[in-house]
């Protein structure tokens, strides 16, 4: 599960996961404009406890609908990432605030869609809005639209209060 290098038509490397890019290639609710940029983010899965959302200033000329800033008489470029933590895939079920009524044991092998989907909501998040940031209404717009219902349970058990306020459903019975 190697985490690739792919050059951006800018010229810009990143590091990208083959299992999350075929969760966004397969996503039906992503637009294909989303799919395009969401494509060109940093986007790797990694042996660590929490996965994360965030993005750099990098001095590099890019993509023109990107954020920059001006810093000392040189432009930064803002370049998203996200990282997926590999016990999504190997352990899903030591899904700390998860417990076993709550959660549909079949869909355990999409855990992992789920969480990628969580990270890629605050992507969008941040496209929409970049002062917006944590467990917002616009996150969840964006989290409910984009996760298959069947797996947005899920969320239940890492952001009960966020997510229910949120309107996300629970287990289907
Ligand atoms: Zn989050």
């Amino acid at each position: 599960m190697k985490n690739k290098k792919t050059i951006l038509k800018d010229g810009y490397s990143v590091l990208q996961n083959e299992l999350i890019l075929d969760i966004i290639d397969n996503n039906k609710k992503l637009t294909d404009d989303e799919k395009a940029i969401l494509k060109t983010i940093k986007m790797t899965i990694r042996n660590q406890r929490r996965g994360h959302a965030g993005y750099r200033y990098v001095l590099e000329c890019g993509p023109t609908d990107c954020n920059t800033i001006d810093w000392n008489g040189m432009t930064y470029v803002e370049r998203h990432y996200i990282t997926i933590p590999k016990w999504t895939i190997d352990n899903p079920e030591g899904a700390s605030g998860m417990s076993r009524n709550d959660y549909d044991e079949s869909l355990l092998p999409r855990y992992f869609e789920y969480y990628v989907l969580h990270e890629l909501a605050h992507v969008l998040q941040k496209f929409e809005d970049t002062k917006d940031r944590g467990h917002s209404e616009i996150f969840y717009k964006h989290f409910t639209r984009i996760c298959p219902e069947e797996l947005q349970h899920f969320e239940l058990g890492y952001k009960p209060r966020n997510a229910t306020s949120a309107g996300v459903a629970g287990k289907r019975s």
